[in-house]
C-alpha cells in the first residue's frame, strides 16, 4: 500500500516496467524486530488480537481481555525469550489443516489470504508460538535484541494495550 505521498509515483507506473526496489535495510530491521516480538507477545498473553501497529519507532498489540497486565512481567517475559534465542521458521500449512486448527489463528479481525491451498506460518522455538503470518521476522529471538514494554492502556472495557519500544 503506498505511503502518503507516493501515490503519484505509483500511478506513474505501467503494467511490464521494470523497476528497481530497493529495502530501506535499518526500517526493515527494527520492523522485522518489533514484529518478531509480537509474536513472544502472544505467548507471553495467550488472548486473541484485535488490533495491531508496527513502525519502526514502536509497535502495539491490542488483546481482547479484562485482566490487568504487568508491564515489568511483560518486559522480564520478552528478555528470557530473547535471550533463550530461539529459532524463527517460516513454513506452511494446507487449508485444510487450518480449517481443522482454527485456533491457531489468534487475530480476531483478520483472516489469512487462502486460494493458493498453502497458508505461510511462522513457528518460534518448539512451543513458544505458531501461527499463520505473512509478515517480516528475524531468524532468530537473540536478533531482537533489547525490546520492552513501554505502556500497558485499557483502551476499552475488554481491550488491553501493549506498546512496546527498543530499550
Ligand atoms: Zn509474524
Amino acid at each position: 500500500m503506498p505511503q502518503p505521498g507516493q501515490e503519484a509515483l505509483v500511478s506513474a507506473l505501467r503494467p511490464g516496467e521494470t523497476v528497481t526496489a530497493r529495502i530501506d535495510w535499518e526500517r526493515r530491521h527494527k520492523l522485522m524486530r518489533f514484529h518478531t516480538a509480537t509474536h513472544l507477545l502472544c505467548h507471553l498473553v495467550p488472548q486473541l488480537v484485535n488490533g495491531c501497529s508496527i513502525t519502526p519507532e514502536s509497535a502495539r498489540l491490542d488483546f481482547n481481555m479484562t485482566d490487568p497486565l504487568e508491564k515489568e512481567a511483560l518486559s522480564d517475559g520478552i528478555a528470557r525469550l530473547v535471550g533463550a534465542a530461539h529459532a524463527v521458521e517460516i513454513g506452511a500449512i494446507t487449508d485444510e489443516e487450518l480449517d481443522a486448527n482454527p485456533a491457531l489463528v489468534k487475530s480476531m479481525s483478520v483472516q489469512p489470504p487462502r486460494g493458493t491451498g498453502r497458508i505461510r506460518t511462522i513457528r518460534i522455538g518448539d512451543a513458544i508460538d505458531f501461527q499463520p503470518c505473512g509478515g517480516t521476522h528475524v531468524a532468530n529471538t537473540s536478533e531482537i535484541g533489547r525490546v520492552v514494554v513501554t505502556k500497558i492502556e485499557k483502551k476499552s472495557a475488554t481491550t488491553r494495550r501493549v506498546v512496546l519500544g527498543f530499550a
